[in-house]
């Protein structure tokens, strides 16, 4: 170890949050005063040793933050930025917490080295604050000592800490920073990203002036510098060639910010970090005596009480399925008849007997396909209306806070909870749900594990089966059970994937507590409708080429026109289906099939499935040639009485409850794999998710037939 080593620390804070009582703690009398740079603010420098180390210690000027409004405040910022002391020590005043801190947040900006002084402890505890260090110190990746300046209390363990930090020792630093939410961190990337280019196009050495320079070596703190409209960075900046392309993108940036929030964004900056302290010492103090009455806080006092906070997040969530899934069935019903009339028109005006494939091409295969994928949109624009009012009020981060504790012991983050309460309607809108999720891991978790949550469409199977085997109590005990299967497997998921794919790194849970604010029509419409858009692009077309695939395997190869003359229409679909490729997977697959006690018949239903899971009914349907002869009138219903004679007549209750296990838990429906593939980014997490759903499905399945057949649990 390098013994003697000098270290430069900065002692740093608000005005009268003792760094100077800390500084003569620390130095004693060595100590000598000056001007800092030409400027005629105080700064002092003393000596001090301790454990064969020396440290130059230097008291800065008191500033409540580090924008450039006052000259202590730009010299601070000026000395961290360009002397880069080796160690930060932020002297907070720990009966001020939230004040104190809205400079550790921007310190943190700056990714400075730095140990947090809990100062004025003996202060706290006088009025009973009790702050809890290690969640504390997570939360700001820096470790934090409680001190006492005016008593030399806390000093060694200060100058410790400031030793393990100085030599690298200190392994917290790797937390992420705070962040803006989506649009404004966008912007700031667009912009770090444009200082880094050029920084890396710089010849070696030879960057533009010394002081630009070095300010380019923290791009993103720059970025947010420039979106702040910060006049002392844009003055710095001037001077470089990077300027002028750099300055038309951050206005831009700004104006569209400005658009988007109604506000300036140096306001919603400032905004997200007194949310983010706000959230800090939210979780962080207890007993407080602290209570600032703004009316953000008098809210919480309601929306996050203790009895009456989970009421009202359950009404909240109700509203949101109520426009959701009942507003949202009626465009849903107009699109599916303005798609069911667009076929029928087809078929009308078709030449009847020309081109016959291509005529079911465009109608079962491309009109199917698009109409399912237009079908959901009401629904999910819907959806992302109210998670966008949710999120721009500022009410999400509440309803994570108060959902947090049960979702934690899940292995998932609060805000999970939205999106999987939504996939018990539909898995679509719920992996975009996911969205409100900053950290891919909790996204991925939440999106792998999100089918298992029964969604409406296989409820029509439940509907089916349910009743031809099981009825009275028995029934409604079945169908909880269903539910209730689908959410253990879920927890079992999330819990196995967080301790093996996604271990580790679970990053603390910073909860942000932004205040609350009326968010602009724009805003919500437009977060709204960037979602929908990316659904409509990128879903749709995955969502069509799979449709015209299915269409493909359901409808090739052709029997041969002499084979099908002697059938009736209903035997002439029954046997389309057994011929097609469908029916031959459906046989082929039998082998795997059969430990779980299904046949062919119910496995090339199950391919229908896959298509969309309500298919499963009609394609039973049809290889039990009950058919109806003219599917676009409304004599479908008539045939779920026959067909579930015909299951009771061919399958036994535990067969019935073994292909509801299976569809409950196996490959989620062709809409929910294109849309985890777009969401995810890769191929690779919707096969994941696909064939380790079909996997545990085809395990489970199987030992739940299997151990039912040795027992003789509803076999007859
Ligand atoms: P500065 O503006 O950050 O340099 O703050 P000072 O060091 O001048 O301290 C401001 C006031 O707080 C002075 O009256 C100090 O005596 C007092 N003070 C500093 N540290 C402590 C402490 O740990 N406990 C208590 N009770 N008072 C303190
Ligand atoms: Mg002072």
């Amino acid at each position: 170890m390098e013994k003697h080593k000098t270290f430069t620390v900065a002692l740093c804070g608000n005005p009268n949050s003792g760094k100077t009582t800390l500084f003569n703690s620390l130095t004693g009398s060595h100590q000598r005063v000056g001007n800092y740079g030409g400027v005629t603010v105080e700064t002092k420098e003393g000596i001090c040793r301790y454990n064969n180390y020396r440290f130059r210690i230097v008291d800065l000027p008191g500033t409540y933050s580090l924008s450039a409004y006052s000259i202590e405040e730009i010299v601070t910022r000026d000395y961290l930025l360009h002397e880069k002391p080796d160690v930060v020590i932020n002297v907070t005043d720990g009966t001020n917490l939230e004040r104190n801190l809205y400079l550790t947040v921007q310190l943190r900006e700056l990714a400075v080295p730095m140990v947090i002084a809990l100062n004025m402890a003996d202060e706290m505890d006088k009025r009973g604050l009790q702050v809890n260090l290690e969640v504390l110190s997570q939360d700001f990746g820096a470790p934090v000592v409680p001190t006492v300046g005016t008593r030399d209390l806390g000093m060694k363990e200060l100058l410790d800490k400031v030793i393990e930090v100085g030599t690298g020792r200190w392994s917290g630093h790797d937390n992420p920073p705070i962040r803006y939410g989506d649009a404004i961190e966008t912007e700031l990337q667009k912009i770090s990203q444009m200082i880094e280019d050029s920084r890396n196009s710089l010849p070696n050495g030879q960057a533009a002036g010394a002081k630009p320079a070095t300010l380019i070596d923290s791009p993103k703190w720059l970025a947010i510098k420039l979106l702040e409209n910060d006049q002392n960075i844009v003055q710095h900046l001037q001077q470089t060639h990077l300027w002028d392309s750099l300055s038309e993108q951050v206005q831009y940036s700004q104006k569209y910010l400005n658009s988007l929030f109604g506000e300036d964004p140096e306001t919603i900056i400032a905004e997200q970090r007194y949310g983010f302290v706000r959230g800090v010492c939210r979780s962080v103090i207890r007993l407080t005596a602290e209570v600032r009455a703004n009316y953000s806080d008098k809210i919480d006092l309601i929306l996050t009480n203790r009895l009456l906070g989970l009421p009202i997040f359950a009404v909240m969530m109700y509203l949101t399925f109520w426009l959701v899934f009942t507003v949202g069935e009626y465009p849903m019903g107009w699109i599916e008849s303005g798609i069911g009339h667009l076929a029928a028109r087809l078929n009308e005006v078709w030449p009847a007997g020309q081109w016959q494939t291509l005529q079911s091409l465009l109608t079962d295969g491309v009109i199917a396909g698009v109409g399912g994928v237009i079908v959901f949109l009401p629904n999910i624009m819907l959806l992302f209306l109210a998670l966008a009012m949710l999120e721009d009020t500022g009410y999400m981060a509440r309803a994570a806070f108060i959902m947090d504790r049960m979702m934690k012991w899940v292995g998932l983050h609060g805000k999970s909870f939205i999106p999987m309460l939504t996939g018990f309607g539909c898995s679509v809108p719920g992996i975009l749900g996911t969205r409100v999720l900053d950290n891919q891991r909790d996204r991925l978790t939440t999106m792998l594990v999100l089918p298992l949550m029964s969604c409406g469409a296989r409820l029509t199977i439940y509907m089916l089966i349910i009743p031809a085997f099981f009825s009275g109590p028995r029934a409604a005990l079945v169908m909880y059970a269903i539910y209730i299967i689908g959410i253990l497997v879920a927890v079992l998921c999330a819990r196995l994937l967080r301790s093996t794919l996604f271990q580790g790194e679970t990053s603390p849970f910073v909860l942000e507590l932004p205040p609350y604010r009326i968010p602009t029509f724009k805003a919500v419409v437009l977060h709204m409708w960037q979602r929908s858009w990316a659904y409509l692009q990128k879903a749709g077309t995955i969502i069509l080429l799979m449709s015209i695939l299915m269409w493909a395997l359901t409808s090739f190869p052709k029997p041969s026109a002499d084979k099908l003359a002697s059938l009736t229409s209903r035997q002439t679909a029954e046997y389309q289906l057994q011929h097609s490729f469908a029916g031959r997977i459906g046989r082929t697959i039998e082998p795997v099939l059969k430990p779980m006690g299904f046949d062919w018949k119910i496995g090339t239903a199950l391919i229908g499935a896959f298509a969309a899971k309500e298919l499963f009914v009609s394609q039973m349907g049809i290889v039990y040639s009950l058919a109806e002869e003219n599917p676009d009138t409304d004599q479908a219903q008539d045939t779920t009485e026959p067909l579930r004679r015909q299951l009771k007549a061919n399958y036994s209750p535990l067969t019935g409850f073994c292909i509801m296990l299976f569809c409950l838990i196996a490959t989620p429906c062709m809409a929910t794999v294109a849309v985890t593939r777009r969401e995810s980014g890769k191929w690779s997490w919707a096969m994941f998710q696909f064939w380790g759903l079909t996997l545990i499905a085809w395990i489970l399945t199987t030992l739940v037939f299997q151990l039912g057949s040795l027992l003789r649990l509803g076999t007859s």
